[in-house]
């Protein structure tokens, strides 16, 4: 079983081996910087101290940059369900786009296409969960928006990788900005955490601005029309959906 990559190395990276079974994510990341170029660069320069094990290229082409037995800079400061700093027990795949910083755009179909091939070999190599495959904001969502709202989440789902619920656009968009009360929102906090997302702020920021930060998280994650930081009654539909399959 094998997927077609180029290979370009990055010296990024623990120079340990890690065990297979240790490998439960896949993660992945915009490379947010304007030419694609300049990204591979970054990936590969010993300085900027950040790598991944694979990059999509805006033409589709994939580029192995670290194997999956070692361990990839591209996580960081990070949770999700029990885990803290995901590095060690991910696979990290960036996919070339300017990001939110200079003119996010539209993956294009031939990384869609490669993202979907990528991570069904993944998924049949590590036997990743459907519920383990995220985003970076999932994980890290004060620092980081990637891979963002235009990432396909739904497509993707319905080719088996990741998770995604089963409620209807015309149905959810009827509750798209009802306001909803206190209780519902902390029914809405404790289906995040089944979910995985972590609740815990970190110090340096107080609880309700980081709450905001994971609302928009989920947000992009899987109410892509709107991002507001607002837990509205279709937020609260969408999560009660995922959680229920998550029991
Ligand atoms: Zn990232």
């Amino acid at each position: 079983m094998s997927i077609k990559t180029i290979i370009n190395y990055s010296p990024n990276f623990y120079s340990k081996k890690r065990k297979i079974n240790q490998i439960k994510f896949i993660i992945f990341h915009y490379t947010g910087m304007k030419k694609e170029s300049e990204a591979i660069n970054k990936l590969k320069n010993i300085k900027s101290q950040v790598s991944c094990h694979y990059l999509i290229k805006n033409n589709g082409k994939i580029i192995t940059m670290v194997p999956n037995s070692y361990i990839a800079w591209h996580a960081g400061i990070s949770a999700w369900n029990n885990f803290k700093f995901l590095n060690k027990n991910s696979i990290g795949v960036e996919i070339s786009n300017p990001g939110h910083n200079f003119k996010y755009r539209d993956f294009s179909k031939q990384q869609i296409q490669s993202i979907l091939r990528l991570s069904k070999f993944l998924i049949k190599k590590f036997k990743i969960e459907k519920k383990n495959i995220l985003g970076h904001s999932d994980i890290a969502p004060v620092r980081k928006k990637d891979p963002g709202e235009k990432f396909p989440w739904q497509y993707l789902s319905k080719k088996q990788v990741g998770l995604w619920h089963t409620l209807s656009n015309s149905f959810l968009k009827q509750k798209r900005m009802q306001e909803i009360n206190q209780i519902s929102k902390k029914y809405f906090y404790n289906n995040l955490l089944k979910i995985g997302y972590s609740l815990k702020n970190p110090k340096n920021i107080k609880k309700d601005r980081f709450l905001i930060f994971v609302v928009k998280a989920f947000q992009r994650r899987f109410r892509q029309e709107l991002i507001n930081g607002i837990i509205d009654e279709e937020c609260l539909m969408i999560s009660n959906n995922l959680a229920k399959k998550l029991k």
